[in-house]
């Protein structure tokens, strides 16, 4: 069924807590954890806890969950204290894109300065 969780998705083992990470916010809805490959001094990705294959997908299903990822991206980059120099909120979608785990998820990315536009 749509946005149930996928047993060959690593995004929904971190959900179920079944592969660990570092998480820096957790809400009904969503999960936020530090990135394994950061990018930049503070990078952190933020999931649904459903399982949709990229944001366009989590929108259209799920538009509520969409913004609640949105709205703790806003959280985790106040909580990263990144807000008031300027962050990024990426989501990569499609492998020509860089999408590489097709479990939509934000990265939040701040810390440094970010050139515009992104390669
Ligand atoms: P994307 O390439 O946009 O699909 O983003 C996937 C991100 O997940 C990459 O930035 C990876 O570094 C990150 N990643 C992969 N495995 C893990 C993990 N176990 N814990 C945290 N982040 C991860
Ligand atoms: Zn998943």
């Amino acid at each position: 069924m749509a946005g149930e969780p996928q047993s060959d998705c690593l995004f929904c083992k971190i959900v179920s807590g079944d592969i660990p990470a570092t998480v820096v916010r957790e809400s009904e809805t969503t999960v936020a954890f530090r990135d394994i490959n950061p990018q930049a001094p503070s990078h952190v990705l933020v999931i649904p806890r459903v399982h949709y294959p990229d944001a366009a997908s989590l929108a259209a299903a799920e538009p509520r969950i969409a913004a609640d990822v949105l709205e703790e991206a806003g959280r985790v980059a106040a909580d990263e204290k990144v807000d008031g120099t300027g962050y990024r909120v990426v989501f990569n979608t499609g492998s020509g894109a860089g999408q590489t785990v097709f479990h939509a998820h934000a990265h939040v990315l701040g810390g440094r300065g970010l050139n515009w536009p992104p390669g």
